[in-house]
């Protein structure tokens, strides 16, 4: 990080990437310089990067070309305080590997920074139905904070292409909503879940897994797989309670297992076999919440 100080816009310079903590400093730099493709991509996170996230990087680097990530720990998306609290913090060994990524920017904003005026009060955002089911209604006012969020590092990097990842399925559903609100020229690219070899999604959250139980939550997959190899068309609630079942017997406790419309979110009973549908999970063990999620018939 010391290996140069590059004066005249407030960001420090590694070798390639320039690290900004100050919003308007940020945005000051991006609007000076000349964008070859004209294209800004970004890739916001909560930092104690895995795979997936460096494969929105990479993949940021080769279809927008200027990559910019953020790496901020949003304390108003946590509805539990407990959950923000152990939020893993990695952030040196994070500047390695975004670096290596060929990231151009990398933005470090702090609470104050981005909330001037404190986080109790905030705008409220018209999320409708979105908000009303599986993570909206296990974790109340989580959206609210991701869109709290959102919308700030929108107005300040203002990115061409905003890269997501299908892990957090309907987040991209809330975010694709909220760039209509704010009606910017933002193009949400949500690219494909990256797996541990057990099949497990890669989270942030997995760091807080012992190794047995990190191999046993390879079994949220193989009951994603379940769902979508014994799907048929007409009722759905038997294949929702095997997978259910399923989850129980391997010592998970189990928020939700649903099956949706893959565009609208709308929970489904029955499926007339045309639908587009997409299998939701979520699950803790002990204390630590995963989700995940599986396209059936794509
Ligand atoms: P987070 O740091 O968990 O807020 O995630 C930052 C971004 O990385 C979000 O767009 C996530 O959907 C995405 N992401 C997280 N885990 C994965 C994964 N396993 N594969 C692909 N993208 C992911």
């Amino acid at each position: 990080m010391d290996k140069g100080l590059c004066r005249g816009f407030n960001g420090f310079k590694t070798t390639h990437m320039i690290i900004f903590k100050q919003p308007l400093s940020l945005s000051k730099y991006l609007n000076s310089i000349k964008i070859p493709e004209k294209s800004i991509g970004f890739v916001p996170t909560m930092g104690a990067l895995h795979q997936g996230h460096i494969s929105l990087l990479e993949q940021s680097k080769r279809e927008a070309g200027f990559t910019v990530c953020s790496i901020f720990i949003n304390p108003t998306q946590f509805n539990d305080r407990k959950d923000f609290e152990k939020y893993p913090v990695n952030l040196e060994e994070d500047i390695y590997k975004i670096e290596a990524s060929g990231t151009d920017i990398l933005f470090i904003p702090d609470t104050t920074t981005l909330y001037p005026e404190g986080i109790e009060n905030l705008e409220k955002y018209q999320l409708e139905y979105l908000e009303t089911v599986l993570e909206g209604s296990f974790r109340p006012g989580h959206f609210q904070g991701v869109c709290q969020v959102m919308s700030r590092l929108l107005q300040i990097v203002r990115p061409n292409k905003l890269f997501m990842g299908q892990k957090d399925y309907q987040q991209s559903l809330v975010i694709q909503k909220l760039i209509k609100t704010m009606n910017v020229e933002t193009q949400l690219i949500v690219s494909p879940t990256i797996r541990e070899t057990s099949g497990l999604a890669m989270s942030s959250r997995n760091m807080r897994l012992s190794e047995t139980e990190r191999k046993n939550a390879g079994n949220i997959y193989q009951t994603l797989q379940y769902i979508k190899e014994n799907l048929s068309s007409g009722e759905l609630n038997t294949l929702k309670n095997q997978a259910k079942l399923l989850l129980i017997q391997n010592g998970f406790i189990v928020d939700y297992v649903e099956i949706a419309d893959a565009d609208t979110l709308v929970l489904l009973n029955e499926w007339s076999g045309h639908q587009q549908l997409v299998a939701l999970v979520a699950v803790f063990i002990r204390d630590v919440r995963l989700i995940d999620n599986m396209l059936l018939n794509s």
